[in-house]
Parts: structure tokens; C-alpha cells; sequence
């Protein structure tokens, strides 16, 4: 597909042949499963100043926290007790994270029997080899957004460049390779939408987060519109199309079910859930979410049958 016909696409007044073909190509190259994964946001830490971004280091009134080894550890434990398999640890940026200490706790679960799926940032060539040997066999990384010039409005302290450096480097080192972008953002186009899908293509993505941008009230952009929920969707279905067998999230910002309508329709094939523990699930406000509290066991179990009331395999 190229970008004239993707906006073509994203743009239609009826689009439910895209979903339904993205339906049938999802069915047919990754099957009727659903990957549950359990998210650790282990730090909120981060020394970047994304404008979108509630933990962005401007913002004054985050509460810091970085999780103990022993907490991490026993959460991922739990998670694993709880039938989980994919451990995501993600945080903010630290340029001071201590890389023995996170390799070692990367070895850890890997020991427990689950696979270690890292979201901290962008780090060095060396950084990203390093924890590759340690274990870490999948990254999750967006580029936010494909157009150079809305990256650097929106990040004052990275170029799109490096972004795109870091998630090549992340390829060649032989990880599972994350990418994924904001629908919703200021200045952004259906131009620039087919764009963000190309390039997840050119990168080998096995992996896309394609979620709403939600306006966080302690940023820069508190009083830009919200992500449309449907635009989203539609970017996830030509995602489906473009990268037949990639995993496919329900990002957590669009939600599992709204209405009675099955968000996995669109093509997707992975959900996320948030397993970080109560005490700190707050402080790691990237957006404004409604945060239930956490019971690992049952909120998985909750999950399974939602799943299996739309028809689809809990795994
Ligand atoms: N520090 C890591 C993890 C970032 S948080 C990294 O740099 O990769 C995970 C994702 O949350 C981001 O990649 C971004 O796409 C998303 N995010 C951040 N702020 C958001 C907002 N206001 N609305 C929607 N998504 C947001």
C-alpha cells in the first residue's frame, strides 16, 4: 500500500471492509488467541521532557519512585503464579538506572519462565546489548510519531533521528522490535498517519502500539483535543494489514471493550494489564486513567472471560 492510498483508506466514509479484511488476515496468520501480557511499571523516573507525557521531568508535582529489586521480583512472581508468561518492565527514562541491577533482575525472571519484554527508553548501542544478553528478548520502544517536524515540537530533548537509531540498533541486536505511535497529536494528518504505518513496516516491527493521545492537565498539551477512539482503530486494522502476523495490542488508553463493541475486531491480538502494585500505580500517570485496585489473580481471571465472551482464546 503506499501512503496515497493508506490516507485514502483512513479517510473512507464506511470503513468496515478494511476491519472485516483486517479480521480475516489477523485470523488467519495469528489465530484466534489473545496475549495477555503483565505490565510492571517497576519507575517513574525519567530525565526526558516529552509534552504529552505526564512523567515528563517539567512537570513538578510527580512523586518519584523506583520499585526494590525484592518488589519487582515478587510481582513478577505473582503475575507468573497467576498464569502470565510475558513480563513487560517499563519506566522512564533514567539515565542513572544502575544496568547490572536491571540485568540481573531481567535474569531473575527469565529463571521464573517468562519472557522479559523491556520498555525503558532510549540507551546506548552497548546498553541494548547488554541487556540482550542478559535475557531480554523483546523492546518496546515507539517512534510517537513519523513526522520529524511534530517529533521535535513535541520533544524537546530527542530527535526522531536517535528514536529511529535506537529502534534499529534494537532490530540488528536480534530483540523482538516494539514501535508504535499517538494517534490524535497536535498538528498530525492523515498524511502523517500513513506515515507512522509505513514506517512500522520499514522498521521489521514484530510488535505496534497504536493508541489516543490523552491530554495530561500537568503538561504543555492539557488543553489539546483527545485521540478519536475510531481513527485508532482504523490505523490498528491497516496495521493488520501491512505487518499480516505482527502483535497487535489493544493499547490500555483505548480500552478493551467500549459499548458492546469488541475492541480486538479491529485486528488486534494483545492486551496489556497493569499488574504494578497499588502504592505506586498513581505516581505512573503517563495520561489520566481510572485505576481500580489490583488483584493480579482475579483482575487475569476477569480478563480470560471477557475475552472468551468475544469469542476469542485467552492465552
Ligand atoms: N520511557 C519509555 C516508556 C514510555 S511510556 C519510552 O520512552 O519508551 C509508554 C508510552 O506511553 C509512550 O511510548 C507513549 O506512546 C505513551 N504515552 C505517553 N503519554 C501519553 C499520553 N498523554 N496519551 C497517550 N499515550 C501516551
Amino acid at each position: 500500500m503506499t501512503k496515497q492510498e493508506l490516507v485514502r483508506l483512513l479517510a473512507l466514509e464506511d470503513f468496515t471492509p478494511v476491519y472485516e479484511e483486517a479480521d480475516r488476515i489477523r485470523r488467519e496468520t495469528v489465530g484466534d488467541e489473545v496475549h495477555i501480557r503483565a505490565i510492571i511499571e517497576f519507575s517513574n523516573i525519567c530525565a526526558r521532557q516529552c509534552r504529552y507525557c505526564g512523567i515528563n521531568c517539567t512537570n513538578p508535582n510527580i512523586k518519584y519512585y523506583q520499585m526494590t529489586r525484592e518488589e519487582i521480583l515478587a510481582t513478577a512472581r505473582e503475575a507468573i503464579d497467576a498464569g502470565y508468561r510475558t513480563i513487560v518492565l517499563q519506566s522512564g527514562e533514567n539515565p542513572s538506572l544502575d544496568r547490572e541491577w536491571m540485568g540481573s533482575i531481567v535474569r531473575e525472571i527469565n529463571g521464573m519462565g517468562a519472557t522479559v519484554t523491556l520498555s525503558i527508553g532510549e540507551l546506548s548501542d552497548e546498553d541494548f546489548r547488554y541487556y540482550r544478553q542478559q535475557g531480554a528478548d523483546r523492546y518496546l520502544l515507539k517512534h510517537e510519531t513519523a513526522d520529524p517536524d511534530i517529533y521535535a515540537e513535541l520533544h524537546p530533548c530527542g530527535t526522531l533521528e536517535s528514536r529511529l537509531h535506537s529502534l534499529m540498533a534494537i532490530h540488528d541486536l536480534g530483540y523482538e522490535t516494539g514501535s508504535g505511535f499517538m494517534i490524535g497529536l497536535p498538528g498530525q494528518t492523515l498524511e502523517t498517519i500513513a506515515e507512522d504505518l509505513l514506517l512500522l513496516k520499514k522498521l521489521n516491527c514484530r510488535m505496534a502500539g497504536i493508541g489516543p493521545f490523552i491530554p495530561h492537565p500537568e503538561t504543555p498539551l492539557a488543553n489539546e483535543k483527545q485521540g478519536d477512539p475510531e481513527l485508532t482503530k482504523r490505523a490498528v486494522a491497516l496495521a493488520r494489514i501491512l505487518i499480516p502476523d505482527a502483535n497487535l495490542p489493544v493499547t490500555t488508553a483505548l480500552g478493551l471493550v467500549d459499548g458492546r463493541e469488541n475492541a480486538f475486531a479491529c485486528g488486534a491480538n494483545v492486551v496489556m494489564k497493569k499488574v504494578t502494585p497499588d502504592e505506586y500505580k498513581e505516581a505512573y500517570e503517563i495520561y489520566p486513567a481510572m485505576l481500580d485496585k489490583t488483584d493480579i489473580r482475579k483482575d487475569r481471571k476477569l480478563l480470560e472471560e471477557q475475552i472468551r465472551a468475544l469469542g476469542r482464546i485467552p492465552v
